[in-house]
């Protein structure tokens, strides 16, 4: 008799995953190799930045009470007692009707208090002596970048668990990061069964197919921080099969399989997940694509089983292995980011669990739309490749129509989410 299996909710399902999440190790790298990967401890300013009080433009560097009187009609004559670019630091005080003509980023000579520019005032020389013409009233502060302006010494900048933009990256520059501390990647090992499954090296043969999910979670791995270790793809045979998912989850931190894990004649994992004395945690969700994806758990380590159909095992793994391998790397917004949208075409076909549509954004006169893309089958394979959200469709007793508001997973989103997506009431359901 076919085993029924219970579908449990994708918010639990997530949930459950979470219930085992870890804190992978840090490891330091130069910071030349520090760009996408997860900060592991918070960077906090050093120092002021800018260090020092510096002119923000290249101009004359004066005493703002000495043009109190300056005008057009009344231009006063300044001394320019001394001449610096950037990374230079001029040894002069700046006196009464004095000026140093400083370049911007320079640092601002004692004495001064405002900067002109370079453009507002007339050149005169008179021998080896130079002087400039003021024709304008300045302000004390006038033109100056001060000290600690942009950030002050022992601020928070950004939290542990960040993953590094080029902002981050160029703060670790500022604060003397040549080697930052980040998140270790966790190494995921990828079987790929199914005794239909060929190489891409391969030609077709008749009854077989490419492995392209092996591939395709590979990448998912990366895109999500970690590592990969990809296995022989593995024919449906008990034994062999048994043997692989035993080294993989010796060699790896976590383990996905792809294939094999529903109730057809073949398909052994769920006799896997039993012989190994793993902890079932779900084998059934109420979604689609990916009703069947399964997760176990052995000695703290999860192996999921993700569905052999390539939109499923897709959004298996965005919806449950990436937030799990996102917090390992010390992520506090593991989940992937969501955002709500429009409908652009009618999607009739009621059905009792939630369906994630691979959907392309787009952005029309302020309003964001997505639409379907290829052919929605848990199959289908080309679908994925032209996706770049998941339109989230709720199950109940009714289709959609175009127009109609719908939440949407961002697939490239790096940013990521403090909360999944969850189940809501929107507006015009
Ligand atoms: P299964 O989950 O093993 O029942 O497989 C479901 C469907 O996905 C079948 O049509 C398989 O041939 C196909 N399939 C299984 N594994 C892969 C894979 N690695 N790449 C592409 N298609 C696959
Ligand atoms: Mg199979």
């Amino acid at each position: 008799m076919v085993e029924r299996r219970k579908p449990i909710w994708i918010k639990e399902a997530i949930e459950i995953v979470m219930e085992y999440k870890k804190r992978g190790e840090g490891e330091t790298v130069s910071i030349h190799e520090c760009d996408d990967r997860y900060l592991y401890t918070p960077l906090i300013a050093d120092h002021d930045v800018p260090p020092f009080d510096r002119s923000p433009y290249d101009g004359f560097a004066l005493r703002a009470s000495d043009t109190e009187v300056a005008s057009r009609e009344n231009p006063l004559l300044f001394e320019v007692i001394d001449e610096i670019g950037a990374g230079q630091v001029s040894l002069k005080q700046v006196g009464p009707m004095q000026a140093v003509r400083i370049m911007t980023g320079a640092q601002i000579p004692d004495g001064a208090n405002c900067v002109i520019m370079l453009e507002l005032v007339k050149e005169v020389t008179e021998g080896a002596k130079k002087y400039i013409e003021v024709k304008r009233p300045l302000q004390e502060g006038d033109n100056i970048s001060f000290k600690g302006e942009d950030t002050q010494k022992g601020s928070p900048l950004i939290d542990k668990g960040e993953r590094i933009n080029p902002g981050i990256k160029a703060l670790l520059a500022t604060f003397g990061y040549s080697k930052v501390k980040v998140a270790k990647k966790p190494t995921v090992g990828i079987i790929a069964t199914g005794s239909e499954l060929l190489g891409p090296e391969d030609d077709l043969e008749p009854g077989k197919i490419r492995d392209s999910n092996g591939y395709m979670i590979e990448a998912q791995v990366l895109r999500a921080g970690g590592i990969f270790k990809k296995y022989d793809n593995c024919a449906d045979d008990l034994e062999t099969l048994l043997q692989a998912v035993k080294t993989a989850l010796e060699e790896c931190d976590i383990v996905i399989t792809t294939g094999g894990v529903s109730v057809g004649d073949f398909d052994y994992l769920p006799e896997i997940y039993k012989r190994l004395g793993a902890k079932l945690l779900f084998n059934k969700i109420a979604m689609r694509p990916g009703s069947v994806t399964s997760c176990a758990e052995i000695n703290g380590r999860l192996l999921f089983g993700l569905s052999g159909n390539p939109s499923a095992c897709y959004v298996g793994f965005e919806l449950f292995v990436k937030p799990y391998l996102r917090y390992w790397m010390q992520s506090n917004r593991p989940y992937t980011l969501f955002i709500t949208g429009e409908l652009k075409s009618d999607f009739p076909k009621p059905n009792p669990f939630t369906r994630f549509v691979r959907g392309k954004l787009s952005y029309t006169d302020g309003r964001i739309y997505a639409e379907p893309v290829g052919l929605d089958k848990s199959g289908v394979v080309t679908s994925i490749a032209w996706a770049d959200c998941l339109i989230v469709l709720p199950g109940g007793t009714r289709g959609y129509i175009n127009g109609d508001e719908v939440d949407l997973i961002l697939l490239e989103d790096q940013k990521g989410s403090e909360v999944p997506w969850q189940e809501r009431k929107l507006s015009k359901l």
